[in-house]
């Protein structure tokens, strides 16, 4: 393929992927949008293996058989729950294939004509290094704390702020060096284990409810150090796609910032100015009360209007087709029945509107927390299914919450509210919900899908 081929093949490749991105915006366009991206990227293979800077074939398709095995095999058997862990650690992936570009990229040199690109190079080589390093292991941080094997509460070091600052200014100085000694490797080394404590740090500090601006963040990380790659290997597709997942991701990690209240700046920085006294809410909350799937079921058919607001529960118990059938019997007669969905209920962007539309809920009942919030006083029931931070009022009456000015479905205005939970356990943040305790409230203990399947047998 000669270099002309590649470079048209690059921009059709290109043009694949924002038109993947504008797809996968909208519920309807998904499906769409994820072909368009195979697409671009089937195109970007084809012309990268069969261009004319690849050799060695056969140890490529080797690899790609060996990685798409592994990749194929994980992708099978992954659990949607288990998808933000997934996508953290292939963003670690990205910011370890980086560091590895950066390195080669520096030991076995382009040859660079004038002495401002050589320059270039390697200030190239260096922040990729960087991005890529703090990419790796804030992505690791960030896969232990969804899988639960590191602590979701935010690492307190004393002076963090000054640590992350030091980390930045010696890594500058260190560019002195590397940049003065022509692109020496020990400073570079040097550089990118601070990098990897930096990202460690970064992520570490981070408290459970902001993990899904975190996720987002890594995204776009992972997407400026693609980027960094491509400079280092002149390879302008890499370029472009880089700055689209950079771009993107933190579009959508200012979206999430703005809908959890979070200043953007704060969470980046590892929780910045937000070292304020943190409740658990573990003080006496009062009496709980408890209902049956029969009283429910009695409930709901006495309802005119009723809104059922699901979180991560309904996703682990994947009650979702259960939900669907109740919502289709009690539609049948003539109860409303919507959805409010919360931005960050669940464990990825979207999740709850994946779970509903693989159950085929109609999309024009499924509304955000914005066009429902308003609605709740005028709404009879509340079925609250495996939701427990998006939901809880302490996030708007107690400033010393950890959750604190998050904004939340108002579910406690409404006349009646169910929540459905297997204990009195707290959610995702740590923090206990005092919604719980309210005296329109009751909870229906139980997995959320055997609860639901037994207030259909009621309905
Ligand atoms: P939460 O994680 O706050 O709570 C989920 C509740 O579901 C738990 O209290 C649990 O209670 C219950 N539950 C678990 N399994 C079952 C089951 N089988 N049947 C019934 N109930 C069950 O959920 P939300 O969706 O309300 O909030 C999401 C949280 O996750 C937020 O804090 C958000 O910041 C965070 N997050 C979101 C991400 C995103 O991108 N959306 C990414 C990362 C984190 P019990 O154990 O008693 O059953």
């Amino acid at each position: 393929m000669s270099a002309g081929l590649v470079q048209a093949a690059y921009i059709i490749a290109a043009v694949f992927f924002i038109m993947s991105l504008a797809g996968l915006s909208k519920q309807e366009s998904a499906r769409a949008g994820n072909y368009y991206g195979i697409a671009g990227m089937a195109i970007a293979l084809l012309a990268t293996i069969f261009g004319p800077h690849s050799s060695g074939i056969a140890w490529i398709l080797l690899a790609m058989v060996i990685g798409g095995g592994i990749g194929i095999h994980l992708a099978r058997k992954v659990e949607m729950t288990e998808m933000p862990e997934l996508v953290a650690i292939l963003h670690s992936f990205v910011g370890m294939a980086a560091v590895l570009v950066g390195y080669n990229s520096l030991i076995d040199a382009p040859i660079l004509t004038t002495h401002a690109e050589h320059m270039i190079h390697l200030v190239e080589v260096y922040i990729g290094v960087f991005i890529g390093a703090v990419t790796f292991t804030g992505s690791i941080v960030a896969f232990g704390k969804l899988r639960g094997v590191i602590s979701s509460s935010p690492l307190n070091l004393p002076h963090k702020h000054k640590l992350n600052l030091a980390a930045i200014v010696v890594s500058a100085l260190l560019m002195k060096w590397y940049l003065g000694s022509d692109g020496g490797l020990l400073p570079l080394f040097l550089m990118t284990l601070i990098a990897f404590a930096f990202g460690y740090h970064l992520v570490a500090s981070i408290g459970g409810a902001d993990m899904p601006v975190v996720v987002s963040m890594l995204n776009s990380y992972s997407g400026w150090a693609a980027a960094a790659a491509g400079f280092m290997l002149a390879n302008d597709l890499l370029i472009v796609t880089g700055a689209l997942v950079g771009s993107s991701g933190a579009i959508l990690s200012y979206i999430m910032c703005k809908a959890m209240n979070r200043s953007f700046i704060s969470v980046i920085a590892g929780g910045f100015g937000q070292e304020v006294a943190v409740s658990t809410g573990d003080e006496e909350q009062g009496e709980h009360r408890e209902s049956s799937a029969e009283e429910v079921a009695e409930m709901l058919k006495n309802s005119k209007s009723v809104i059922i607001t699901p979180g991560y529960g309904m996703a682990v118990a994947q009650a979702q087709y259960p939900v669907h059938e109740i919502t289709e019997k009690l539609r049948a007669q003539g109860i409303e029945v919507r959805f409010g969905i919360h931005p960050v209920a669940g464990r990825l962007p979207g999740h709850m509107n994946v779970l509903l539309a693989e159950a085929k809920v109609p999309y024009d009942i499924v509304l955000e927390m914005d066009e429902i919030n308003d609605d709740f006083p005028e709404t009879d029931t509340v079925l609250v299914i495996g939701a427990n931070d998006t939901v809880n009022p302490a996030a708007l009456d107690d400033p010393t919450s950890p959750i604190a000015g998050m904004p939340v479905l108002e579910v406690w205005n409404a006349q009646n509210v169910v929540v459905f939970k297997r204990s009195m356990n707290t959610g995702y943040a740590g923090v206990q919900n005092p919604l719980f305790f309210k005296e329109n409230s009751s909870m229906l203990f139980g997995d959320a899908k055997e609860s639901c399947m037994k207030i259909i047998e009621h309905l």
